[in-house]
């Protein structure tokens, strides 16, 4: 498992929006690699808001998407980003179905991951998406850890990239020298980097955590040994 490292550094980011090209960029730079939770119904006008504070937040066109996630890892979110507790079974099941369908044709791979839209979770969801074939998912959970989990369709992130602890968890994980192996998974949108204006953040986080030996950079899927 990762190439006989015992720590691995991974990112889960959702809705496929515009400043992904910008974040994907940033990754690629520093040789890191993350997962990408999109709606496939909504890669379109459709897909697109303005904030309150007047910003206007446009999803990638399939086109674009294709290029911009070239090397990362494609995970569902379900076809239009609905509300999913208490959803009815069969409309919950197409939601995954075929966003998993449409996007597993349109980048051409095998999809086993997902995010749940608005981190809505329970028992009937996870078991629904077992049955779609997702393998994990990730909820809106933040785990402040690092240690592997046995219930990965309620894969918990180590933290958002908000979290008041960022600094301190990624001081932690640099310095474990222990021998069970960890994980890191940061998650978030990346249009909260426009909103908040703190690219800054994402880019000295990369800077940091990027370059180490002991360390292995991969999609969600790798990390999680999918
Ligand atoms: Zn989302």
């Amino acid at each position: 498992m990762w190439n006989g490292r015992k720590k691995a550094l991974t990112f889960s980011y959702d809705d496929g929006i515009a400043q992904d090209i910008r974040f994907t960029q940033l990754l690629n730079k520093y040789g890191m690699k993350g997962t990408f939770n999109l709606n496939s119904g909504l890669m379109n006008d459709s897909g697109a808001w303005t904030t309150d504070k007047g910003l206007h937040i446009r999803r990638l066109t399939p086109t674009e998407a294709v290029e911009v996630y070239k090397g990362h890892e494609i995970a569902v979110h379900c076809v239009t980003h609905p509300h999913i507790e208490g959803m009815p079974e069969d409309e919950l099941r197409r939601e995954i179905m075929d966003d998993k369908a449409a996007l597993e044709k349109l980048f051409g791979c095998h999809i086993s991951g997902m995010a749940y839209p608005y981190g809505e979770y329970n028992d009937l969801i996870m078991r629904v998406a077992g049955e779609c074939g997702i393998k994990f998912s990730r909820t809106c959970w933040d785990m402040h850890g690092f240690e592997p989990q046995s219930d990965l369709l309620a894969f918990r992130a180590t933290c958002h990239h908000r979290c008041e602890k960022l600094w301190e968890l990624a001081d932690e994980f640099l310095a474990y020298d222990g021998d069970e192996p960890i994980y890191f998974c940061l998650w978030g949108h990346s249009y909260e980097f426009d909103i908040h204006n703190n690219w800054e953040l994402i880019e000295r986080f990369c800077e940091k955590m990027s370059g180490h030996d002991d360390i292995f950079y991969g999609t969600n899927s790798e990390v999680l040994g999918i």
